[in-house]
C-alpha cells in the first residue's frame, strides 16, 4: 500500500467522514464503505457497487484498506483454529478461533509479543516487538469472521491473544469502538471482555470510558511475594492497589470483574492461597476463572492435578463465590492461554533440526 493513500482500517466513521467531506465527498458514503468492509467483508473498492464510478476512483486512488493476511491456519481436534497472520511490516501475530463455549469467541492480540513477561507464558518470552494499530487489532476478527462465514452471525471477542491491552490503551479502545459502531460489525459491548495484568492507571482510565468492555483481571497470586515472582509488572501495581483499582470500578448492572488464575503446581495452588483470594476479593462482585497451567517446554511450572484443581474450586465456591475452571482449548496446535508465541529471526534447535531434516517447520514445530 502506498504510504500517501488513508489507510480506512485505521479510521472511526467520523474520521472517514472527515476525509471524504475533506476530498468533494458526501460525508454519509462513509457508511456504505464501512458496511462493505465490515459487513461483508469487501475490501476492494471496485466490487462497492452501490458507489458511483467516480467516487470509486477517488477512493482507488487515495485510500486503502489493510488486511492482516492469513499465513498459516491451525485447526485443533477440538475445533479451535489458530491463525497465524502477517501484517504489513513482515511481523506475525497469532488470533484463535474458539468454537461454542458456548458461544463462538475470537481471541485476538493488541501487541506484536507482551512487555510483561509472565513467568509462565510463552509469549512474554518473546517480549514485546511492538504494539498493533487500531486496524491491526480490527483486521484480526475481520480476517477471521470472513474465513470462517462469521460476517452475520453473533460472538464474543476476547483481548487474550499476545500483548498487554492497556498497554496499547488507544489504539485498543479505537478499536473496540470501530467494533462496536453499527456501520462495522455492530458487536455490543458485552460481547467484549478485556483481560489486563492490573496495570492500575489504565484500568483508572478505562473506569471513566463511556463505553466499556467486560473486564478481567489476571491476578495469579494472593500474596504480594508470589505474584512478585509470577507477574513481574506486580512490582509495579501490588495486589492490594490492584484490588482497590478493582473496588472503584463503575461495574455496570449485573455485571462483574472475572479475575484469572492461573493454577501452578505447588506454587499457588494451596486451599490456604484460595482462602486468601476468598479474603482478597470480598466485597467485589467477583468470578474467578481457574485456568490450570497449559504446560510448555521452558516453562518452568507444572500444571496441578484435576483434584487439586476441584479442591481449589471448591473452596472458592463454599465461600460463594462464582467460579470457572477454564477447559483448555487448542492445545495440541498452541493456541492455548499462554502458548501463543511467533518465532523471532532466531530459531530455536528443534526448528534447526526440523530445517536440517528437510521438515515444514510448520507451527507445531514452532519453539516453546
Ligand atoms: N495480558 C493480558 C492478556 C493475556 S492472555 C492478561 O495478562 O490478562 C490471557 C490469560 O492467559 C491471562 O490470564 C494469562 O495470565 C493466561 N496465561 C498466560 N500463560 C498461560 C499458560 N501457560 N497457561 C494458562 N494460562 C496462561
Amino acid at each position: 500500500m502506498s504510504t500517501t493513500r488513508v489507510d480506512i482500517a485505521e479510521l472511526e466513521l467520523s474520521e472517514l467522514e472527515e476525509a471524504l467531506e475533506a476530498r468533494g465527498s458526501r460525508r454519509f458514503h462513509a457508511r456504505q464503505i464501512l458496511r462493505w468492509v465490515y459487513r461483508r467483508g469487501i475490501t476492494e473498492f471496485a466490487a462497492m457497487t452501490d458507489l458511483s464510478k467516480g467516487l470509486r476512483a477517488m477512493l482507488e486512488a487515495d485510500f486503502a484498506v489493510s488486511t492482516p493476511r492469513v499465513e498459516e491456519r491451525d485447526r485443533s481436534s477440538d475445533g479451535t483454529e489458530k491463525f497465524l497472520l502477517t501484517l504489513a511490516d513482515g511481523r506475525h501475530i497469532e488470533s484463535v478461533f474458539i468454537p461454542e463455549t458456548p458461544s463462538t469467541t475470537l481471541c485476538i492480540s493488541t501487541q506484536a509479543g507482551c512487555a510483561m513477561k509472565c513467568a509462565f507464558c510463552l509469549t512474554g518470552r518473546m517480549g514485546l516487538a511492538r504494539n498493533l494499530t487500531a486496524g491491526e487489532i480490527t483486521g484480526q476478527v475481520r480476517v477471521m469472521a470472513s474465513a470462517l462465514h462469521l460476517l452475520d452471525t453473533r460472538f464474543n471477542i476476547v483481548l487474550m491473544g499476545m500483548g498487554e491491552p492497556l498497554h496499547n490503551y488507544d489504539a485498543t479502545m479505537k478499536a473496540l469502538r470501530i467494533l462496536a459502531d453499527p456501520c462495522g460489525l455492530a458487536i455490543s459491548p458485552r460481547r467484549f471482555t478485556l483481560s489486563t495484568v492490573g496495570l492500575v492507571p489504565g484500568l483508572d482510565r478505562l473506569a471513566r470510558e463511556s463505553w466499556m468492555p467486560n473486564l478481567a483481571v489476571s491476578l495469579h497470586a494472593t500474596t504480594q511475594s508470589d505474584r512478585d515472582a509470577l507477574v513481574p509488572v506486580g512490582r509495579k501495581y501490588t495486589i492490594e492497589e490492584v484490588i482497590a483499582a478493582c473496588r472503584r470500578f463503575p461495574l455496570k448492572r449485573r455485571s462483574r470483574i472475572t479475575f484469572e488464575y492461573v493454577l501452578l503446581e505447588g506454587v499457588n495452588d494451596s486451599p490456604d492461597d484460595a482462602r486468601r483470594l476468598v479474603r482478597l476479593l470480598a466485597g467485589i462482585r467477583a468470578k474467578v476463572n481457574l485456568i490450570p497451567l497449559n504446560e510448555a517446554a521452558g516453562i518452568p511450572f507444572r500444571r496441578p492435578s484435576d483434584e487439586r484443581v476441584d479442591e481449589f474450586a471448591r473452596v472458592l465456591a463454599d465461600h460463594h463465590l462464582t467460579v470457572s475452571v477454564r477447559k483448555s482449548r487448542g492445545r495440541d496446535i498452541r493456541a492455548a492461554c499462554g502458548q501463543l508465541i511467533v518465532e523471532g529471526p532466531q530459531k530455536s534447535p528443534a526448528q534447526k533440526l526440523a530445517a536440517l531434516m528437510g521438515r515444514a517447520d510448520g507451527p507445531a514445530e514452532r519453539p516453546s
